[in-house]
């Protein structure tokens, strides 16, 4: 009945180590206005000067996404009045932005899709307020910190697209090494705009735009419940409202903050104050050359090298650490891809998820995975007691075979000693024998598992059907 549009504009700050117009550092969490100049607090009689470092990390993305990274651009002057903006302006770019025409590949539920990528522009952060003891303090440290505002076509049609998309521009920045991805700390953020139109229809519905969400689990939430107010508000005759609206995550609701400002209550015009922006083909050139392997590429070469799925490569790749991780853990191990890959995507990122811990946080190391991997290829361990093996190395001891020495949990490979478990295991269930013999062959795995459980899940899995196979048939 009713089709979801969305686009996004994700806000990521550039990890450059001064701001976008002045030699201030934008380290995070220092004390209020330590970290703002003249230029920064707006003074008069300053001067903005461009950091270059901007332009580098601003056509690397660029080039990433296949966009045309422009040779001329401008830079204008966004003119509003707010406390946190000393200047009355925000220098953003307008008409003539960096970065313009890239797209995206996104995977839903196994399923390839593009999404185009409008525009790319540079800009600086503003201040922020601050409110204590029924006062308000501005604190400028975040004016001027460089941001690239990335603005999408409205090419997503539901919220597990949009954080599809989201998911992977973060991936990509932090494999560009441009920016921290730091969600807590403001550092890549998001703005959803959001509409319904009637399935067949052909022009789109008007949209509102949820403002600064900064996890992803907000921006599927909050898309989801919009949509539903839309559908309501439609449904019993309204009309939406073009405006911005903030998601409260405490209520799960949106509620309207202001009404849409038009482009033009922005007074744009270019900033005489800079130059413009002018990339020489040799600049781009050479970052073209210095680019590091991307997502899609990477994600390609470990479907063809290692054999994985999509799905398992499309994990794997998500990011930087998380690829190393796993290209170590094959190298070291010399085991099978697909066993390695097993073990990543589930024990090692269920317990990861579970303390809340990143790849690089991880208590077990690629080479004590690997050293475990080893043990079960070499049938020293069965996969079910690596297990424990690998909780114990993830409680902080270190050696894998001293691990299993000490637990005694060397499977057992001796036909003889494996035999007599089977001997056993028959001597005590008669009937069920019986049963087995005269046609319900189900019971087998019921002898499989008593042997298992006898030997304290130490038996070869393998050997133990062969024999009992020959045993009970
Ligand atoms: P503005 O400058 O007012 O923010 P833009 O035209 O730059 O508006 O669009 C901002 C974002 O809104 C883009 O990501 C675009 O894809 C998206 N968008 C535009 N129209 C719609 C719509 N009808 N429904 C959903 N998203 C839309
Ligand atoms: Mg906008």
């Amino acid at each position: 009945m009713w089709e979801v549009v969305i686009g996004l504009e994700i806000h990521a700050q550039l990890a450059t180590k001064s701001k976008i117009f002045s030699g201030a550092s934008t380290a995070y969490g220092a004390e209020p206005n330590t970290q703002a100049c003249a230029v920064d607090l707006g003074l008069p009689g300053v001067l903005p000067v461009l950091n270059e470092e901007v332009v580098r990390m601003a056509a690397k993305f660029g080039l990433a996404i296949n966009a045309k990274v422009a040779p001329r651009s401008v830079f204008a002057r966004k003119n509003y009045f707010y406390p946190d903006l000393p200047k009355g302006y925000q220098i953003s770019q307008y008409e003539l932005p960096i970065v313009e025409s890239g797209q995206l590949k996104i995977e839903v539920d196994n399923q390839e899709k593009t999404i185009g990528i409008t525009r790319a522009h540079l800009e600086e952060d503003a201040g922020k307020s601050l409110h204590f003891h029924g006062l308000t303090g501005i604190d400028l440290n975040r004016a001027g910190t460089p941001l690239l505002e990335i603005v999408s076509e409205p090419d997503m049609r539901s919220a597990k697209e949009a954080v599809a998309y989201m998911k992977k521009i973060h991936s990509l920045v932090r494999y560009l090494d441009i920016c921290d991805g730091n969600m807590q700390e403001g550092s890549f953020r998001c703005d959803a705009n959001v509409s319904i139109r009637r399935k067949g229809q052909a022009e789109f519905g008007t949209r509102t735009e949820l403002k600064n969400l900064n996890s992803f689990r907000f921006v599927e939430r909050a898309i989801n419940i919009e949509i539903e107010r839309q559908i309501d508000v439609l449904e019993s005759g309204g009309s939406v409202i073009q405006e911005t609206r903030l998601y409260d995550a405490d209520k799960n609701e949106t509620r309207a903050m202001r009404s849409k400002e038009e482009a033009n209550d922005y007074r744009y015009f270019p900033d005489p104050d800079l130059l413009p922006l002018v990339i020489e083909p040799e600049f781009l050139e050479q970052i073209k050359q210095d680019l590091p392997e991307l997502p899609d590429d990477k994600k390609q070469r470990f479907m063809q090298e290692y054999g994985l799925s999509l799905y398992d490569a499309s994990i794997l790749t998500s990011n930087r650490e998380l690829a190393d991780y796993f290209e170590d853990t094959v190298k070291l191990s010399r085991s099978e891809a697909k066993l390695c890959a097993n073990w990543i995507i589930g024990e090692l990122s269920s317990l990861l998820n579970k303390n809340n811990l990143d790849i690089s946080e991880s208590k077990v190391t690629a080479s004590q995975l690997a050293n475990m991997l080893r043990r079960i290829t070499d049938n020293t361990i069965s996969g079910k007691i690596a297990k424990q093996v690998f909780e114990a190395l993830w409680n902080g001891e270190r050696d894998v075979d001293s691990i299993i020495e000490k637990h005694g949990w060397k499977q057992v490979t001796d036909t003889g000693a494996i035999e007599k478990l089977i001997d056993e295991v028959i001597a005590k269930n008669p009937k069920q024998l019986e049963a087995y013999r005269n046609g319900k062959e189900k019971l087998f795995g019921f002898f499989v598992g008593q042997v298992m459980k006898l030997s304290k899940g130490k038996a070869n899995p393998k050997q133990v059907n062969e024999l009992l196979k020959k045993k009970i048939s």
